[in-house]
């Protein structure tokens, strides 16, 4: 798959590259932490990246299933298992 870089700030589908990010900055968009800019920007991303937002939504369930319990007390394997799961989707898409 070839993305064109370099473009401005064109944004023409999902560019991988941001994908970590996003993820990172997943639990604090669910939590509401997050200011205004770094929210549009997410949601800009999952705008242009299915991946992500598929990832959103499983984050959201795993998050219903804790009983809406803060991030910091679901087990740490479950989140590094999550992100397991999105870097084999991600060197899958490429
Ligand atoms: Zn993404």
């Amino acid at each position: 798959m070839e993305t064109k870089k370099g473009n401005g700030d064109s944004h023409s589908g999902c560019e991988g590259d941001d994908c970590p990010e996003a993820f990172e900055k997943m639990s604090d968009l669910v939590d509401g932490e997050l200011d205004s800019s770094a929210k549009s920007r997410l949601e800009h991303h999952f705008a242009n990246c299915p991946l992500c937002l598929t990832v959103l939504s499983t984050f959201r369930k795993t998050l219903e299933i804790f009983g809406g319990r803060k991030q910091d007390d679901i087990p740490k394997n479950i989140s590094s298992n999550l992100h397991k799961t999105i870097r084999a989707e991600i060197e899958k898409g490429r």
